[in-house]
């Protein structure tokens, strides 16, 4: 959904994607719905439930019958895996339908969405593997008595999403709060419901039982705070802005449930004099258009030695001038923002960095025949950046690349820790100790060294440092943030 200009495209009818609540599809109780946007040409073709505080009711309760007096959590451990391993099957059969529901509906190019696939699939693959691995401990006591550790689901797990990967972010909350025998209900954002209902249906066709996982849809000051203010559920997973993160754990804290945060970012690429940069340019590139730029981890700080400043400005100021954004279905470089909100909010933000006199090094284009109610913004370099300005220092979550100078490896180090931020950061050297100095001392919860990324990074543990949230998932780690440690002590004394 977004708000704007949009129109209703010249259709016969208008699909109504319901929530899906124990099996069922459910409209909301009292009828209401939300447009969905395509956000390459503004029209409006579908719709989607906007659900109140009664369909998060329901949905919370079907998830927590289905985990009081269901089946998940008594399936052993081997057979939950079992149904993740048939549901990353499932999600590969229909990659191609997925991939493209999810580029209409989200503006992600289909190249994107298509990846996104191959990730959300080894997410299932990875916690099916994993589902039956997990194991406690033996603790000493003293002779008579053995004490042993249980991992134990949370619960009822709620993952409240944001738009900007919604297939990805399915696979990253759902696959591991499965494996450890949780039931989920989830609010996808507002903009980005239509693979997640489906991915939820398919769970089901997978062999998860009906219950196990709901959905429920709506706008985030309605079904979003009455989900995360709901008494019956043991644990929230949220990912989005600081601001709604902090309303978010507010909510779970008035009901004492823990919850993850997996807030923003304002990612820095730090490159040495002595980095190469022919290989560093293609890959910092793609961390910043990659999504249009709204992802959590786009690498939106390019903080270079001052020494070659010239010369990687001109480099990449080159590569930028060649990059186009377009619609989802046409071969281009990035597609639209997801809707009009952040698209004035995205312009604006350069338009504000330019009037305050930051140099503009090089815009791409907007592909010929591109619509004009589109959401697109030419991919952006701006730079040098003065350390204090905003666009130095706030998420754009867009296409917009920063470049900053550094003087020495100290410098670099203050200036990659000079936000509030603190998600994911690369360094580019051939020096192998100055790469781990540098490392070591970044506060982020991801470092990539002469690199960026690593194919979706489901086996990598994640999540950020200051107003980058706190917990952790992906990996190993998700499930024990998925679960808890029940202690056992028998006594065999007698
Ligand atoms: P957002 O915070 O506006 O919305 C996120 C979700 O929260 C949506 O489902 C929304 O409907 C819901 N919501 C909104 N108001 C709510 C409320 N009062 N109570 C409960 N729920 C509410 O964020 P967004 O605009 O969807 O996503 C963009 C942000 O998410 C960016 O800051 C981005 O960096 C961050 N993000 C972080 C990660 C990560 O893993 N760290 C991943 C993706 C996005």
């Amino acid at each position: 959904m977004s708000g704007g200009s949009a129109t209703k495209a010249e259709q016969p009818t208008m699909e109504h994607h319901a929530n899906l609540i124990a099996g069922k599809r459910c409209p909301a109780l009292d009828g209401r719905t939300i447009d969905v946007v395509c956000p390459s040409d503004g029209q409006i073709f579908a719709t989607i439930a906007r659900s109140g505080i009664e369909d998060v009711d329901a949905a919370v309760r079907a998830t927590r019958l289905a985990f009081d007096i269901g089946p998940w959590p008594r399936t052993s451990a081997t057979d939950r895996g079992r149904v993740l391993a048939r549901m990353s099957d499932l999600i590969l059969r229909y990659r191609e339908d997925l991939a493209r529901l999810e580029a209409k509906d989200v503006g992600k190019i289909y190249a994107s969405t298509n990846s996104d696939l191959t990730v959300l699939a080894r997410y299932f693959e990875f916690y099916a593997g994993a589902a039956d691995k997990i194991g406690g401990d033996v603790i000493p006591l003293p002779t008579g008595l053995t004490a042993f550790t249980l991992r134990e689901p949370l619960g009822v797990v709620a993952g409240i999403l944001p738009w900007n990967s919604p297939t990805q972010m399915f696979g990253r909350v759902v696959s591991p709060a499965l494996a450890m025998g949780n039931t989920v209900v989830l609010k996808p954002a507002e903009d980005a419901c239509l693979t997640v209902l489906r991915l939820a249906e398919l769970a089901i066709e997978a062999g998860l039982p009906e219950g196990a996982l709901n959905v429920v849809t709506g706008y985030g000051h309605e079904a979003g705070a009455a989900l995360s203010a709901h008494p019956a559920i043991d644990f929230i997973s949220f990912t989005g802005s600081p601001e709604v993160g902090a309303l978010v754990q507010q909510a779970a804290a008035k009901n004492h449930v823990g919850v993850t945060l997996e807030l923003g970012g304002k990612s820095p690429h730090i490159v040495f004099d002595d980095a190469d940069f022919a290989a560093a340019l293609p890959v910092i590139t793609n961390s910043i258009i990659v999504n249009s730029g709204q992802t959590c981890v786009a690498g939106s700080r390019l903080l270079v030695h001052a020494n070659v400043i010239d010369e990687v400005s001109q480099l990449f100021g080159a590569h930028f001038r060649k990059l186009s954004a377009g619609p989802h279905d046409i071969d281009c470089d990035l597609g639209p923002l997801i809707n009009a909100k952040q698209h004035r909010r995205v312009l604006s933000m350069v338009d504000q960095a330019v009037n305050e006199g930051v140099p503009l090094i090089a815009q791409g284009k907007i592909a010929n025949g591109s619509s004009e109610q589109g959401y697109f913004v030419r991919p952006t370099l701006l730079g040098p950046v003065p350390r204090e300005n905003a666009i130095a220092k706030k998420e754009v979550f867009g296409p917009v690349l920063s470049l900053l100078p550094f003087v020495n490896e100290a410098d670099a180090i203050a200036l990659a820790n000079d936000t509030s931020y603190g998600l994911a950061a690369a360094v580019w050297t051939k020096d192998v100790g100055r790469a781990m100095r540098t490392a070591r001392q970044l506060r982020s919860g991801q470092v990539y060294i002469n690199g960026y990324g690593a194919g979706g990074g489901v086996e990598l543990p994640f999540g950020g440092f200051k107003k980058s949230g706190h917990g952790r998932e992906k990996g190993l780690e998700a499930l024990y943030e998925f679960s808890a440690t029940k202690t056992v002590v028998l006594n065999h004394t007698q």
